[in-house]
């Protein structure tokens, strides 16, 4: 019942003022988006990466109104690889990117979004590692797999993500599970209307199911974004049946959720990566972490309402 309510709050304006400005607002945050510059998330990366984990850097931000900005983001992209390479971190941390923050939505949006993220495709493939290209709401898809094929030419090994509450995605999984390719499959964080979308949870998880089938029996490697335990069991024995090593798909989790569950399977052999988003520009990211689970909503009201 909250989720929608929250994920409506994410776009308004006036919530992200109010929440933004609020000084508990902060600690909250901090555990989901552990810093706000590049010298705040590296300790972060070496720390994960000392643990056996891998690491996806998310600078957070979207919804961007100036052309200005999809220059920023690029430049903040690329100063993150140049710090990676000179640790020597890069073939244990890729890039996860937000097309609306490379100026998609903007006009003439697609062809500036493709122009901003090359160069950062290209700075991590110059290191080792790669990019993996975000799913935002569905209206942005057709342009972000356009991206992504282009981008593909050059660079195949550059990622993309699908979303099981979708009714598109068991398509776009079949046509991305190519020999190559690197897809991530998550549930899918947007409030996205009926005629598109599984409403219900029970729907979106069996979707979620045939889909990995399909990638796992698919040529190219499977990215499990999930924190749900059965899914990641079930996701374990497909890839047994479909007969992949452990170096052969990953699970990927989010950062500050569920972190036990990334030692354990890092421990059991699995490549196990945590998506860690980091930025000033954390409010729609941080929404979507509450409205996943209300009970961190009512953390966030508990420590207003004791503070005030
Ligand atoms: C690596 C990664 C990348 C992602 N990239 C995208 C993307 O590009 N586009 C997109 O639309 N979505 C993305 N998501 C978000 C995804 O769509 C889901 O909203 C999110 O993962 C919650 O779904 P779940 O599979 O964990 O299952 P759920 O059923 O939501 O959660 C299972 C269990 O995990 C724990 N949990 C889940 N979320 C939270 C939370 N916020 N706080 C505390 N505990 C929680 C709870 O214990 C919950 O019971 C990504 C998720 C991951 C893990």
């Amino acid at each position: 019942m909250l989720g929608p309510v929250i994920l409506a709050a994410s776009r308004s304006d006036k919530m992200r003022r109010i929440v933004s400005a609020a000084p508990v607002t902060k600690p909250v945050v901090n555990r989901f988006i552990p810093g706000e510059t590049v010298d705040q998330v590296i300790p972060i990366v070496e720390e994960l990466t000392q643990a056996g984990l891998e690491v996806t850097l998310d600078v957070v931000g979207e919804d961007i109104t100036e052309v200005a900005q999809s220059y920023a983001a690029r430049d903040a992209y690329l100063q993150l690889i140049e710090r990676l390479a000179e640790l020597g971190l890069g073939e244990k941390a890729e890039m996860s990117v937000k097309l609306s923050m490379f100026g998609q939505a903007l006009e003439g949006g697609h062809e500036l979004a493709l122009a901003n993220v090359r160069p950062v495709v290209e700075a991590a493939a110059a290191i080792g590692t790669t990019v993996t290209l975000d799913a935002e709401d569905h209206t942005t898809l057709d342009s972000m797999f356009a991206i992504h094929e282009e981008l593909r030419r050059d660079f195949p090994q550059t990622g993309c993500v699908i979303q099981a509450y979708l009714f598109r995605t068991e398509a776009d999984a079949r046509r991305l599970a190519a020999a190559g390719s690197r897809v991530r499959i998550v549930k899918g964080a947007y409030k996205e209307p009926a005629e598109v979308a599984y409403q219900d949870k029970a729907e979106i998880d069996k979707a979620y199911v045939r889909i990995m089938k399909i990638l796992m029996e698919g040529e190219g490697y499977p990215m499990i974004g999930s924190h749900d335990p059965r899914l990641i069991a079930i996701g374990q024995e497909l890839a047994r049946q479909a007969g992949r090593k452990l170096d052969e798909y990953e699970f990927q989790m989010l950062y500050g959720i569920r972190s036990e569950e990334h030692l354990r399977l890092a421990a059991e052999g699995h490549r196990m990566r945590v998506y860690t988003a980091y930025g000033t520009d954390w409010y729609g990211y941080f929404m979507r972490r509450l409205a996943e689970k209300p009970a961190n909503l009512l953390f966030f009201l508990r420590s207003m309402i004791t503070k005030n």
